[in-house]
């Protein structure tokens, strides 16, 4: 089919293997997998187990089945992060070559120090906005992380979710020079998604809302590295019965794929959270996908 030169939309579903899939993950599941359908397009899975120390060995393979289980079969094998850090190793190069990331031999608590002075508390579990101590020299150091440059770049970014509309971060102040790899080897989440979605040709992102914040950051990274940047949706979460995000754990419980009927359940409330429908009760999970794709075009894709 002649599609008149427009890239084919494309979006994806990239889980770490870090817990077997769950109520929120299938959530992002279903609507990166709706939103794909809904323009006609494709959907991929990436197996997000770049950061080896927190995967855990046949997860993978698992959250693929209780995909399928669901009905979510990607239209392309599945791309594992494991098999890519040449890409990474690549980009970070690229970046060193233009000046846009350095070497840094900080300790945590060195952070935290250079924050003091600067009279700066930093917040118990709170991100620290990485002062940026080695931007001139390592100072005889030993090499802990790559950083990436954000004093070299227009770092003041600005979005457009296509849910929540527009964002802004100025990511020097409010993040700092971002870590791209630690000196010991695991590749920063930042790297690997944007390296991955532009090799994969990741049109739409459709995402949890809790990683809004990390879009800023990847927009930067994708400017540096020349790569386009695809358009963002970030979903609702599942909420616990005290509106916090459902942790891992809880939202893990009991969620069950193993039949048809028990996928159907809980596509229908993933459905729920998404403002869609509930599936109906006699629905076999291919027939409610069907069904919640004009739903999802009309809520989040509406003709222009
Ligand atoms: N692997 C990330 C996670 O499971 C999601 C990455 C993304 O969708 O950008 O939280």
């Amino acid at each position: 089919m002649n599609t008149g030169g427009a890239a084919v939309r494309t979006g994806r579903f990239a889980p770490s293997p870090t817990g077997p899939l769950h109520a929120g993950s299938l959530v992002a599941a279903l609507a990166s997998w709706l939103d794909a359908r809904a323009q006609g397009g494709r959907w991929l899975v990436r197996i997000e187990d770049g950061d080896t120390e927190r995967c855990l060995p046949g997860l993978g393979e698992r959250i693929l089945a209780q995909l399928a289980a669901c009905g979510l079969v990607p239209d392309a094998t599945p791309v594992w992060q494991t098999q890519r850090l040449a890409r990474y190793e690549e980009a970070l190069a690229a970046l060193v070559a233009a000046g846009l990331a350095y070497p840094c031999g900080c300790t945590r608590a060195e952070i935290d120090d250079a924050l003091a002075r600067q009279g700066v508390v930093h917040a118990r579990h709170q991100e620290r906005v990485y002062p940026g101590t080695c931007r001139d020299g390592l100072h005889g150091k030993p090499a802990r992380a790559w950083r990436f440059a954000t004093h070299k770049v227009d770092a003041d970014v600005s979005w457009t979710d296509r849910r929540l509309g527009p964002q802004q971060q100025d990511v020097t102040r409010e993040v700092g020079d971002f870590v791209l790899r630690r000196a010991d080897g695991p590749w920063a989440y930042q790297l690997r998604v944007v390296v991955d979605d532009a090799a994969q040709h990741i049109t739409d992102v459709v995402r949890g809302e809790d990683l809004t914040d990390n879009t800023a950051r990847q927009i930067l990274l994708q400017r540096a590295l020349g790569l386009p940047t695809p358009r963002y949706l970030h979903a609702p979460l599942v909420r616990g019965a005290d509106g916090e995000k459902l942790s891992k754990q809880l939202g893990a419980a009991a969620f069950d794929t193993d039949t048809p009927s028990a996928a159907r359940a809980e596509l229908s409330k993933a459905a729920r959270v998404l403002g869609l429908r509930a599936a109906d009760p006699t629905d076999a999970p291919a027939d409610a996908l069907a069904r919640w794709v004009p739903e999802w075009a009309a809520l989040y894709n509406p003709p222009p």
